[in-house]
């Protein structure tokens, strides 16, 4: 079989000011830069990545690869028009001259919205389809945060979401992508074509609430693998709520007559589910105040504190100082924050050298009503930026994170970077010669993908809303795209303006 593999990934914050521009494609942060061509194969190896898992499990298979592009921007505002048109036209041109092939596999995220074309990925995946037509077989993996939009679903032959958040499952989902292609593979075109059912859940789920490590997400990927293992081609997304598109919110899609038949069992489950989406979030002085009261003793590991807002995972600008402000105002003996992007105090401590004191201004470049935190810090460590993830989520990824320093402020350290990151991994603390471990508080610029590396050694994890992005209640938000019967996850009404 030859199958031309391809990928596209952007989650779109259509909330945040500025675009996302075409060399945001092209630069890497912890995922490559642009890849063309065969370049694909080598520069996606040993990651945790859909298009990893997908070309191991094809070379496995000895199908023959037609790789064309992939690219991946971090998550941000609408991607711009000439971004999407250039990466679209290139990734339909090399898939027009890679000549004939049995099937198509593209690596996308399913919550991309670029200016003009609200359904992104949708509109790209018909383009595909109008060029293929109905014969060659479409397959396209998505993130458990995508935006399922009809067009989606209709455009390919199948659909694979990833099944977990923290994803630590994306390479796995690129090899459960490779086997549902094999076996339509094996039975003929000209069979019936198969049922597809897609049911749009009406309310939208909060991120934080989102983690299918505990809770009602738990129990909703505890039944679709019941109902897998039955028979029922099923998938789930959760949605991104902070995309003002039609299709944003949770999607259940199912394939074939038992696929159909779970899709019904998952939203009535879903119906049941639906007010236990629900988070405390606490203030930064009210996180500083547990940790002074010592609610959480001194037992053993962290306190972590989830700084959910500014996630740059969500479109966060990462440079937020609300909770770091708290932290030191207190004096929090032990405390740690990351990772802030600040590549201006990053180059001056790079200047100064270790050892060093410095003046510097961090953070809040970006309003939010904040303005930057002036501080006297000594310079504790500095580094290039260039190191490889070993959690569970960004497992082999080659970190670009230009000059990183950790700065310390009184008992307070703060680990910089001059690219925007999430916080999710530990090898982002021990590059500046922090042990993460040892901390007696972390603040971590994530919302719930840093309990994969993180978890396990926190003594509690407390989510914090601090100045950000990635809005934590849904209502302080005003939409203008959305399904009328759309509300928030709870009864939580959405705040809908005309466009
Ligand atoms: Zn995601």
């Amino acid at each position: 079989m030859r199958v031309a593999i391809a990928g596209f990934q952007h989650e779109t914050n259509s909330f945040v000011e500025g675009t996302t521009p075409f060399e945001a494609f092209v630069q890497p942060d912890a995922w490559p830069g642009m890849l063309q061509g065969a370049e694909m194969i080598a520069g996606t190896r040993r990651r945790n990545l859909p298009i990893t898992g997908f070309i191991e499990a094809a070379e496995a298979r000895g199908w023959q690869l037609a790789p064309l592009l992939w690219c991946s921007a971090a998550p941000s505002g609408l991607v711009e028009r000439a971004a999407y048109g250039q990466i679209s036209d290139d990734l339909i041109f090399r898939l027009d001259s890679a000549g004939p092939v049995d099937a198509v596999y593209l690596d996308l995220h399913g919550a991309m919205v670029a200016e003009g074309a609200p359904d992104a990925d949708g509109m790209l995946l018909r383009r595909v389809r109008d060029l293929i037509g109905p014969d060659v077989l479409l397959v396209a993996s998505l993130d458990f945060h995508a935006n399922v939009s009809d067009e989606m679903v209709q455009a390919t032959d199948a659909l694979v979401v990833f099944r977990t958040y923290p994803h630590v499952d994306m390479a796995d989902t690129g090899r459960r992508a490779a086997c549902r292609l094999a076996q339509m593979a094996c039975r003929s075109r000209r069979d019936t074509p198969t049922k597809k059912a897609l049911v749009k859940v009406p309310f939208l789920i909060p991120m934080g609430t989102q983690s299918t490590l505990e809770g009602p997400m738990a129990e909703m990927m505890a039944r679709i693998a019941e109902l897998e293992a039955w028979g029922g081609a099923v998938e789930f997304a959760a949605g991104f709520p902070l995309a003002d598109v039609v299709e944003c919110g949770p999607a259940i899609i199912g394939y074939g007559d038992c696929g159909a038949a779970s899709v019904v069992k998952l939203s009535e489950l879903m119906a049941i589910l639906e007010h236990k989406f629900t988070e405390r979030l606490l203030t930064p002085d009210e996180a500083v105040s547990a940790i002074e009261d010592r609610i959480y003793g001194e037992g053993c590991g962290p306190v972590i504190l989830a700084d959910t807002q500014d996630n740059p995972g969500c479109g966060g600008t990462g440079d937020t100082v609300g909770l770091l402000r708290s932290l030191i105002d207190a004096d929090i003996c032990g405390a740690v924050v990351g990772v802030l992007h600040d590549p201006r105090a990053a180059e001056k401590a790079h200047k100064a050298g270790v050892g060093a004191v410095v003046d510097v201004a961090l953070g809040a470049r970006h309003g939010f009503g904040e303005t930057p935190l002036a501080v006297r810090a000594t310079v504790e460590a500095l580094a290039d930026g260039n190191f490889v993830g070993t959690g569970p989520f960004y497992q082999g990824c080659e970190f670009a994170l230009g000059r990183m320093a950790c700065l310390r402020v009184g008992d307070v350290r703060v680990v910089v970077s001059s690219v925007r990151q999430q916080a999710a991994d530990k090898a982002m603390f021990r590059h500046v010669g922090i042990e993460p471990d040892g901390a007696r508080v972390l603040a971590l610029k994530s919302s719930v993908h840093y309990r994969a590396d993180f978890g396990a050694i926190a003594r509690a994890c407390l989510t914090v809303v601090s100045p950000g992005a990635n809005v934590a209640d849904l209502s302080q938000l005003s939409y203008t795209a959305l399904r009328g019967d759309v509300r928030i996850a709870g009864g939580r009404k959405i705040t809908r303006i005309a466009s």
